[in-house]
């Protein structure tokens, strides 16, 4: 890799045997895009333009045709395009939304801030939203007519599940791919099945920007259109409201670094995610240490890569660090545990059924590095590490 010597000698002095190996590294990831950028900016600099210009559109275009769907818009953040997804699906005040208690925060909130209620069901041994479960609910529960999956750890939930449970029930669906860009269940994209894709660019996803970001895909023109008015403060023309919308504009910057710097080697990087995934999957051995399975079909990007420790979590992740591993833990607390949510659900988050396996996640996952800055003998020093850990 042309980034191999450049990264010795930034960090002179050390030996590379001692250098920390990083869950991301920005700072690789500047010296591969810094021309490009440098370029972008420069050229966003000298045009004078710098809200929802030209950049905006032709990032939104390229990120369109890559993934797969007719229309992308750009906002501030994958926060605000679970929000503003929802919005647009017609959820209203007090209606019920089918979701996960194993995500980042934000995929509740989001919920919340768009008015609605969360209803948590148990993930599957994968650690995404168990479709039989959500069923279950569905059938116990006739009101729930939103749902929000999350294709977790850059794995792609079973698409054709979904689009099954979206129809029997009559579901209207976001679909939470800020982890799972260019992820597929038998082909298919993620975000194909529900109304909208929202995604985040927020720095350590995938396609991370260099600060915060988002976007809305859709094959639908209208929804589409409905974005665009509530990502502008609610103005469908120049000074014309129509709905109460938000500022939740991605920059022309942020745009233009996107589509030069970081969208073209997008694939490259997620066949490195892959090609280190399957080193994982078959040089890891530790009877303390399990994979969990990809979901059925899921052609994965492998955005984290998650292990379940059988032991002392705290220890494993010491035992990494004193081996210059980095490691962190997706989530230590479920979403509907959060204090947060007894704002507005004084009584807790609606729950069906036990979390227990969201449980076992949340006490026992541990996250390794797998991005694409990763050089081969530090992956062979990470297998090392988690073989060498005796529990
Ligand atoms: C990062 C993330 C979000 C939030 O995206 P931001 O751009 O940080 O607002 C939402 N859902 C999931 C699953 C995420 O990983």
């Amino acid at each position: 890799m042309a980034c191999k010597l450049d990264r010795k000698t930034a960090r002179n002095g050390d030996s590379e045997n001692t250098m920390p190996i990083l869950l991301n590294d920005f700072k690789a990831q500047w010296q591969d895009i810094a021309s490009r950028a440098l370029k972008a900016v420069d050229r966003v600099g000298k045009s004078g333009w710098l809200i929802l210009g030209t950049e905006v559109q032709s990032f939104e275009n390229d990120l369109a045709d890559h993934w797969g769907l007719p229309f992308a818009m750009g906002c501030a953040s994958g926060l605000d395009a679970l929000e503003i997804g929802l919005r647009v699906i017609g959820l209203n005040p007090g209606d019920k939304v089918l979701t996960t208690p194993l995500s980042a925060f934000a995929t509740t909130l989001a919920i919340i801030r768009a008015g609605g209620v969360p209803v948590f069901v148990d993930v599957d041994d994968s650690g995404l939203i168990d479709l039989a479960l959500a069923e279950a609910a569905l059938k116990a529960d006739r009101s729930i007519k939103f749902m929000v999956p999350v294709h977790l750890y850059g794995h792609a939930l079973d698409l054709a599940e979904l689009a099954r449970l979206k129809n029997s029930y009559g579901l209207k669906v976001v679909e939470d791919c800020a982890q799972a860009i260019g992820a597929r269940s038998d082909g298919r994209p993620v975000g194909s099945v529900g109304e909208i894709a929202a995604t985040s660019f927020y720095p350590t996803k995938n396609l991370g920007a260099l600060g915060d970001g988002g976007a809305l895909l859709t094959a639908s023109p209208e929804i589409d259109r409905a974005c665009r008015v509530l990502r502008d403060y609610g103005q469908s023309a120049k000074y014309v409201h129509t709905e109460l919308g938000l500022n939740s504009r991605l920059d022309e910057l942020h745009a233009a670094i996107l589509k030069d710097a970081l969208l073209p080697t997008l694939k490259s990087h997620t066949e490195k995610r892959r090609a280190i995934a399957q080193q994982y999957g078959n040089l890891i051995r530790n009877p303390k240490l399990e994979a969990p399975p990809r979901p059925n079909g899921s052609d994965s990007v492998w955005h984290l890569y998650p292990l379940i420790v059988d032991g002392n979590r705290a220890g494993f992740q010491n035992h990494l660090k004193i081996n210059g591993v980095g490691s962190a833990v997706h989530y230590p607390r479920l979403i509907s545990e959060q204090q947060a949510l007894t704002k507005i659900l004084p009584q807790g988050a609606p729950v069906f059924g036990p979390l227990t396996k969201a449980a076992i996640f949340a006490n026992q996952e541990v996250s390794i590095p797998i991005h694409p800055y990763l050089m081969d003998d530090e992956v062979s020093r990470v297998i090392q590490a988690c073989n060498s850990w005796k529990g």
